[in-house]
């Protein structure tokens, strides 16, 4: 079947031309059709992580060769969700990582329903005998209503910044899915693995990647954060008030491959592992699973296991280790070569890892100043 596809204009420029995202959307709209749950997927809010534009481009693909009647649910998709972005240049590079009119990172900077702990145990406590559909709902309508009033600002004579222009459409078009999708990859050289949220590990086995972070410690505004954060605040009340409830609610961040590239595993993996996701969940049917796809081992840890490792010195970096090699404390990390002005010969230095892990994340750029990131282990 073919998409229903429309533009979101957000962004009217000096020069007279708008910027807008384009949004594709798949569902059986036949009368008697089924509503199933709604899948969001974007790619692209950072511009240096394209991997996922490739991504949606061959869902789309995929999802147009489908009957209508194949679609239980409804499947979103927004590619290049982040025009101004995608679009930024500096020589070759893709730069864009942070809104230039604030040097906020764009995924620091999205709207989350907020209640105080007060207030959402009272809402528990008046859901405590209903089932998990009608709380689901009474909530969702809760989070709509906070949300809609972010458009009186908008629209108010006073305005309001770029961002919160750019984040009220991009989170206009998610926050009724029940699934969300946000496709990123590093700015460097990277692993293929996901980020995901407590209670939702069975699930994290659907994409068929070999790593996964739990995120146990939170950066703050970030998109799939916004999203889920608020569900996961009302299974820990329920808990707290003896009742065991998970939501069908889910958000995950993919990051696939590297920066600036389009490796085709990395493309593969994120294909093959959302097609799985959409019929484990049974947003579609009528096509079977390619059982490689979730049996693949998972290895889970979490965000507080990560370590980053900066430059003590400027110079040139020559690592020792891989991407994917598991690393040991006290392991050679990395060697730095750096020249000085005090009329002395280079320094040499071995930076050693300070625990072991895996070795995910690599800087693509091996000349740093001191404080310049230069690896990651999980
Ligand atoms: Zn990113």
């Amino acid at each position: 079947m073919q998409p229903n596809i429309t533009t979101v204009p957000f962004h009217h420029l000096t020069s007279g031309d708008v910027l807008s995202l384009q949004l594709y959307r798949f569902s059986d709209s036949s009368p008697g059709s089924k509503a199933g749950p709604k899948v969001y997927i974007q790619s692209n809010l950072h511009g240096a992580e394209i991997v996922g534009n490739a991504v949606i481009e061959q869902l789309i693909e995929w999802l147009t060769t489908l009957e209508p009647d194949q679609f239980q649910g409804e499947v979103w998709l927004v590619p290049a969700c982040n025009p101004l972005s995608t679009n930024q240049r500096t020589h070759y590079f893709s730069t864009g990582r942070f809104n230039p009119y604030d040097g906020k990172d764009w995924n620091r900077i999205f709207w989350e329903y907020e209640t105080d702990p007060q207030g959402l145990l009272s809402f528990a406590l008046s859901q405590l005998s209903l089932d998990r559909a009608t709380i689901q709902a009474n909530y969702a309508r809760l989070i709509q209503t906070q949300f809609a009033q972010l458009a009186e600002k908008l629209r108010s004579p006073s305005g309001a910044p770029l961002s919160e222009h750019y984040r009220f459409h991009l989170q206009s078009l998610c926050l009724d899915a029940e699934y969300l999708i946000d496709i990123h990859s590093t700015s460097n050289q990277g692993l293929d693995y996901l980020y995901y949220f407590p209670h939702r590990e069975q699930s994290a086995q659907f994409f068929g990647l070999s790593w996964g972070i739990l995120i146990d410690r939170y950066d703050g505004d970030a998109f799939d954060e916004a999203f889920i954060k608020p569900w996961l605040a009302l299974e820990n009340c329920f808990a707290q008030l003896g009742r065991l409830l998970y939501f069908e609610r889910e958000a995950w961040t993919l990051e696939l491959g590297a920066g600036m590239q389009m490796k085709p595993e990395s493309i593969q993996k994120g294909v093959s592992g959302i097609q799985n996701y959409l019929l484990q969940k049974q947003v579609i049917r009528g096509v079977p699973p390619n059982p490689s796809d979730s049996k693949l081992p998972l290895y889970l840890t979490c965000t507080s296991e990560v370590k980053k490792y900066y430059a003590p010195y400027g110079g040139m970096v020559y690592p020792t280790v891989s991407l994917g090699e598991s690393v040991v404390q006290g392991q050679v990390l990395y060697k730095l070569h750096g020249f000085n002005k005090l009329a002395q010969v280079p320094v040499r230095i071995q930076v050693i890892a300070e625990q072991k892990g895996i070795v995910y994340d690599l800087a693509s750029n091996q000349a740093v100043n001191l404080g310049e990131y230069v690896l990651a282990t999980f």
